[in-house]
């Protein structure tokens, strides 16, 4: 049996799923593929009815309406019952609440970001601090030590944050065993965060570019993606995020600290849609990428932070730099010309897509072989052949809701969880097959590389990979 077609994992109870947005309706068929489920074990909850055909299609009841925070307890109450899964693949429904709502139920539970009720993300009364990832994380890491044991809630499991997540402890290994380091007999926190220190890795990227495109160009009024737009959207307009390192010099002109919590990332007081940043992939070479906020850029630094007698002596500085498909770029630059109105249509472009890939890796800089970029480059014909209702970028966030469903099942009274604290091996296992070529590759380039001293600018000349030599200004 081929590696997409064998079942992982037998389970006895329903799989509730809210939302049914691109990443909903692509994960679907692998659930039905890789999940032991009766065919009457999967219920969707949506409140657009215009997916219901693809439900259909895969043996799935609908049920056409959406949660609020008035209704969820009712709504959810109808059809999640103890030992179910309720898996949330939706956008404006707090995150928070449902992981509580599960763990109260006795049901496992999922999300692919921490994500508040419709409106939070770009409320004006709330601080950019309030509005941060960084706060949302902190509310979820508070209902974990409210709630303590219970069923399994993986939280922040799609492609990034998630497979990323797991993609860097790939990437420390291999640098380790290139450089003839050894590795930590231990999988715990401080074996990962004392190989990273040990190996001098001062820098993490999540260096995606996607060149899938369309045949039909960008109309005007309008915002192209190939994913959830009002996701995108949400996350743009908060503050940029990320982990701050112990190398760092200074802090940016327009950085702060927030004043509660794990203190390990800081934000900037200005969008992530306008906030540009140096960065390499194998395939595109050096882009500049948008530093949109995203928890894996606060939970991997927290995570990776090491500490001797208490004292915090290495963390890296962890970002996403994300350079979208060139149509999403130009919605970006409408978008900002409008002061972030919303343009009035929306196109996620997923059977339209004639070509191009998604890469999506991590780029581990500052160690003895400069640079070392590992992840999927999966194009959108492979895509096509591996999985129905799927392009390049769903599918890496699909395997990994559905690698992500099967540790929570394999592991079910882990509590809540956040992707560092899970098996790597066994989630690599499950997406590798769908993740296309699975690349890791060094590089010479650095932010400083063939900068020109046409314009002379405020570079730091003694370490390449000072943030403020990563941020375009
Ligand atoms: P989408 O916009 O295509 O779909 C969102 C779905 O949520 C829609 O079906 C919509 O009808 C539904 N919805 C909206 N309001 C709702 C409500 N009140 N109750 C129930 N359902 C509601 O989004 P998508 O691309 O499928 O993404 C889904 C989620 O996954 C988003 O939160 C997104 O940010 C996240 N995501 C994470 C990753 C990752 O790699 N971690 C990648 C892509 C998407």
């Amino acid at each position: 049996m081929t590696d997409t077609a064998r079942k992982h994992v037998d389970f006895n109870g329903r799989i509730v799923m809210i939302g049914f947005g691109s990443i909903g309706q692509g994960v679907l068929p692998l659930l039905r593929r890789h999940i032991g489920l009766a065919p009457e074990d999967i219920v969707i909850i949506n409140p657009d009815p215009a997916p219901e055909p693809i439900a259909a299609e895969f043996d799935a009841a609908y049920i056409t309406e959406g949660l609020t925070p008035d209704n969820f307890r009712d709504l959810l109450g109808r059809y999640l019952r103890s030992g179910d899964f309720l898996l949330n693949l939706s956008v404006d429904v707090s995150s928070v609440d449902l992981a509580r709502y599960a763990h109260e139920r006795g049901a496992l539970y999922l999300d692919t970001c921490i994500e508040p009720w419709l409106g939070s993300y770009v409320d004006p009364d709330l601080t950019p601090s309030q509005r941060s990832n960084y706060a949302l994380r902190e509310d979820m890491l508070a209902l974990r030590r409210e709630l303590g044991e219970g069923p399994t809630a993986t939280i922040t499991h799609g492609a990034n944050p998630g497979l990323v997540n797991h993609f860097v402890k790939v990437a420390l290994t291999n640098i380790a065993r290139d450089l003839g380091q050894p590795l930590p007999s231990g999988d715990g926190k401080d074996d990962w965060s004392g190989l990273a220190r040990d190996l001098n890795v001062t820098t993490i990227h999540i260096a995606e570019r996607d060149t899938q495109r369309s045949q039909t160009p960008k109309n005007v009024d309008e915002f192209i993606n190939t994913w959830s737009i009002d996701g995108f959207y949400s996350e743009g307009l908060q503050p940029a995020e990320l982990g701050w390192g112990t190398h760092e010099k200074a802090l940016p002109p327009d950085g702060a600290r927030h004043d509660f919590g794990a203190d390990a990332a800081i934000y900037l007081n200005r969008p992530g849609a306008s906030t540009r940043v140096r960065t390499w992939t194998p395939e595109a070479g050096p882009i500049h990428g948008f530093l949109i906020t995203h928890n894996e850029s606060i939970s991997l630094p927290d995570y990776l932070t090491h500490r001797q007698d208490g004292q915090v002596v290495y963390r890296p500085t962890v970002h996403y730099a994300y350079h979208p498909c060139d149509s999403a770029v130009l919605s970006l630059h409408e978008l900002a010309g409008r002061n972030w109105e919303m343009q009035s249509r929306k196109r996620l472009i997923v059977d339209e897509v004639v070509d191009g890939m998604d890469e999506l890796g991590v780029l581990l800089a500052g160690h003895g072989k400069n640079a070392y970029w590992y992840g999927s480059q999966l194009s959108i014909e492979e895509a096509r052949r591996l999985a129905p209702h799927n392009n390049a970028t769903s599918l890496q966030v699909t395997v990994a809701v559905l690698a992500g469903l099967v540790w929570a099942i394999e592991n079910p009274r882990a509590g809540i969880v956040e992707p560092e604290e899970m098996d790597h091996e066994r989630i690599m296992e499950i997406a590798a097959p769908y993740l296309g070529r699975l690349t890791g590759a060094y590089t010479d380039w650095s932010p400083l590389t063939a900068r020109g001293e046409l314009f002379a600018e405020d570079v730091d000349r003694e370490d390449p990979w000072q943030f403020r030599n990563v941020r375009v200004v």
